[in-house]
């Protein structure tokens, strides 16, 4: 069938690190191989695709970032739909599918998709398959998945019934149809989608990768089956869980020896290189491959370049660490690090306590160096990059990616560009398995990319955060030519900090707080490691660290710098009218803004406004011992000596009390519900605010279940009354949060 006659679709997306998009970009090609056409355009590229005369379906693919807002891209977009001049019927000729990706550690889950699901209904437009919620708390791929599975269905019989609607003498037979079809939704029926399993599967199905590994340097050859697959040469393959037997290491054709010869199956344990029944004996169902669309040359050149900045330095601020203190005691879990930062030299660093700041860091440089050793090219480290698109490619929508700078060494592209330790997704999987040799490796990597094979990826893949250099030594016969990485491995993100201090207290300084991460050991990474950030500034700073009881003095005489670029809130501000109560909820670093906020405070009170009056503050702090990690004790206690802080309550979660019936509160929301009284009638009665900062993963979660418990017995109402009044105060802004996790 010529092109033009496939029935065509439109998919747009917004996204904001590239989730959304790549996900866009892959119904996009696919589309072909369901005897679609595809029209694939970002929601801020209006000049590609016209809503108002659209005729074919649309599939909307959209992240949301910050506090519930849309992704850069998709904000004119969002704003342009939002006109309240737009009547109701403005979008009433239009059939639409949404995928909204999100993440339930964070308010306003999904508020993008929401948003423009909302509109697009309020205007009249008609939803032809039932909404996705993707969750990316408990693993995208749950919703996504089933979704994805589901769409080409729904587009078809979309496309037929939008023909039938236009062509009258088609129309009953597609009504008739359309009764009869799962997918047809009303706009206002939403499928559970967690629980949609049994769709018809339009993933490319393997039995199990037949294809001959010949090419490929194979150090044995392999006797993997269909059926089981042999282990990776030279890994550890299996280890037997009775009899105290030690791991058995061997090749692939020895492992299959021996489980021939009477390891009992379910003495087998899987890990990341080997799986066990019934995976090993699965069908599977893995993503389409992706097509290829970069070609990469590399360059030898005469002078070798810096690699000492960040892409894009000019706009960004070079700023020295003028002091790093150790907040922590030496043998608490955690080690928290307060870093000064000099900002005196650039007048338009100019902050406000609550807002935060980029840190650019580049990726390790030992790691760089073992991937390109992986690579086989780190000879050619200085070489420089030519990329462009390749003429042939079959993606749809297909561009250099705008992170990517043309002519810069292959060492500054891995350093400072590529997210290179990025959790490789399934489709980067997928176009692995095409470059490693190993039949076992073949068979695991596609298992860990397949339907079946979800928990055993979540295990051992995305749980541990394993990156691409993790799984190449893991798979050592998996190849993969440098385009493939530029063409999968997503920008290196700067990460933002929270400011932990007051121009006015501390002139032309900027302080910040923060965990140095650890990662522990685990199958597929058997030294653990750091943050890549923290472990970055951790090392920067290290000799020239402060210990608590020392005396503080300058980080070294020629200070480390840092780039950095500002990043304002305008929203976590202390409330305009100081006579306004408020509330700071914030746990270990979480703590942050609120010693800004504080400072703030005391200096306003004694430079500006001795006179003027200031609400109650209260601050929920919390740590694991009162003896390790309570940051900031001596500043936070000052501040209710100067009666700056009305209220300190603070908690211990490991430091187990003397009488252990007197039950002391674990964690902050505790000691919220032990002072409801107080958190109700400022939140409820006197206008006041509630901020809440830290780890959005357990804590925000349980201070937000608390509040609508705090709510519910106040007011004597249900807990969805509760909820809405609650909703209510973050629309007045007055219950604010500035979290990550
Ligand atoms: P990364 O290497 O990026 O790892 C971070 C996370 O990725 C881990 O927590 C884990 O979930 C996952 N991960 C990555 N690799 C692995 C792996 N190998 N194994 C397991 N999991 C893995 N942090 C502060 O400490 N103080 C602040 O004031 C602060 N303010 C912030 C303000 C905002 C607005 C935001 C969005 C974030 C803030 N953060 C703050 C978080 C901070 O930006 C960083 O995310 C954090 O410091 C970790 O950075 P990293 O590069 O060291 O860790």
């Amino acid at each position: 069938m010529p092109c033009e006659a496939k029935p065509r679709f439109v998919v747009l997306y917004g996204s904001q690190k590239g989730q959304a998009q790549s996900i866009a970009e892959g119904v996009a090609e696919e589309a072909e191989g369901h005897g679609l056409v595809a029209d694939l355009a970002c929601l801020n590229q209006d000049d590609k695709y016209n809503l108002e005369k659209e005729t074919a379906p649309v599939v909307f693919i959209v992240s949301t970032t910050g506090e519930g807002e849309p992704p850069d891209n998709a904000h004119h977009f969002v704003k342009r739909i939002r006109k309240k001049t737009l009547s109701a019927d403005h979008y009433k000729h239009l059939s639409y599918a949404l995928l909204a990706l999100g993440d339930t550690n964070y308010a306003d889950f999904c508020n993008c998709g929401k948003t423009i699901e909302r509109r697009l209904q309020e205007l009249g437009a008609k939803q032809f398959y039932a909404s996705g919620y993707a969750d990316d708390g408990t693993g995208l791929e749950v919703v996504i998945d089933p979704w994805l599975e589901g769409l080409w269905d729904a587009i078809k019989e979309a496309v037929s019934k939008m023909a039938s609607d236009r062509t009258p003498h088609l129309k009953e037979n597609a009504e008739d149809s359309a009764k009869e079809a799962p997918h047809s939704s009303a706009p206002d029926v939403q499928l559970n989608l967690l629980s949609i399993t049994d769709h018809q599967q339009n993933c490319q199905s393997v039995k199990a990768d037949s294809k001959s590994a010949s090419a490929a340097a194979s150090p044995s050859p392999s006797t993997a089956s269909d059926a089981r697959p042999a282990p990776p040469a030279g890994g550890p393959v299996f280890s037997s869980q009775s009899g105290g037997a030690a791991n058995v290491s061997t090749s692939a054709s020895e492992t299959q020896g021996e489980v021939d010869a009477g390891v009992p199956r379910d003495a087998l344990v899987a890990s990341l290189t080997s799986s066990v029944p019934p995976l090993s004996e699965s069908s599977l169902n893995v993503p389409a491959l992706p097509s290829p669309f970069l070609d990469v040359s590399l360059h030898e050149v005469d002078t070798l370049e810096q690699i000492d900045g960040p892409p894009n330095k000019q706009a960004l601020r070079e700023v020295p660490i003028s002091k790093a203190v150790q907040l922590t005691t030496g043998d608490s879990v955690k080690t928290a690090l307060l870093l000064e930062l000099d900002i005196s030299s650039d007048p338009t660093v100019a902050y406000e306590p609550g807002d935060s700041f980029d840190a650019f860091c580049p990726n390790r440089p030992a790691e760089v160096d073992d991937l390109l050793r992986r690579l086989g090219l780190l000879k050619q480290k200085h070489h420089h990059v030519k990329v462009s698109l390749r003429k042939d490619t079959n993606k749809k929508g297909a561009q250099v990616p705008s992170y990517i700078p043309q002519d810069v060494s292959l060492q500054f592209l891995l350093t400072w560009c590529l997210e290179i330790r990025s959790v490789p997704k399934k489709a980067f999987l997928r176009a692995l398995v095409e470059h490693t040799g190993d039949q076992g490796h073949r068979r695991r990597m596609q298992e860990l990319c397949s339907k079946q094979g979800a928990a055993d990826y979540n295990l051992y893949v995305r749980g541990p955060g394993l990156g691409l250099l993790e799984l190449l030594t893991a798979f050592p016969s998996c190849s993969p030519p440098l385009s493939l990485l530029l063409e999968h491995l997503p920008k290196l993100q700067p990460r933002p900090y929270s400011a932990a201090s007051s121009c006015l207290r501390h002139p032309g300084k900027l302080h910040f707080v923060f965990n140095v991460v650890e990662f522990p050991a685990c199958s597929g990474r058997p030294a653990g490691s750091r943050g890549l950030c923290t472990g970055w500034l951790f090392d920067l700073i290290n000799p020239g660290l402060v210990f608590p009881g020392k005396s503080e003095s300058s980080v070294s005489p020629t200070p480390p710098k840092i780039h950095i670029r500002l990043r304002p809130n305008c929203t976590f501000r202390p409330p305009s009218d100081p006579s306004l109560p408020f509330i700071m909820v914030g746990p270990g670093t979480g703590v942050a803004p609120f010693i800004g906020f504080l400072q703030q405070r005391e200096e306003e009170k004694r430079q500006k406004n001795p006179e003027a009056v200031f609400g109650e503050t209260w601050l929920f702090f919390g740590c694991r011992h009162r003896d390790g990690d309570y940051l900031f004790r001596e500043e936070l206690e000052g501040f209710v000596s100067s009666g700056t802080l009305s209220h300190l309550k603070v908690c211990f979660s490991r430091d187990e009390g003397k009488d252990k019936e007197s039950a002391q509160p674990r964690y902050v929301q505790h000691n919220l519900l032990l002072n409801s009284r107080h958190v109700a009638d400022i939140l409820l009665r006197q206008n006041g605010y509630i901020y809440v900062c830290g780890d959005a993963k357990n804590m925000a979660k349980d201070v937000n279940e608390t509040l609508v418990e705090i709510i519910k017995a106040e007011l004597q109402v249900d807990v969805l009354e509760a909820m809405k009044r609650l909703a209510g105060l973050r629309e007045e802004k007055r219950y604010l949060q500035d979290i990550w996790g």
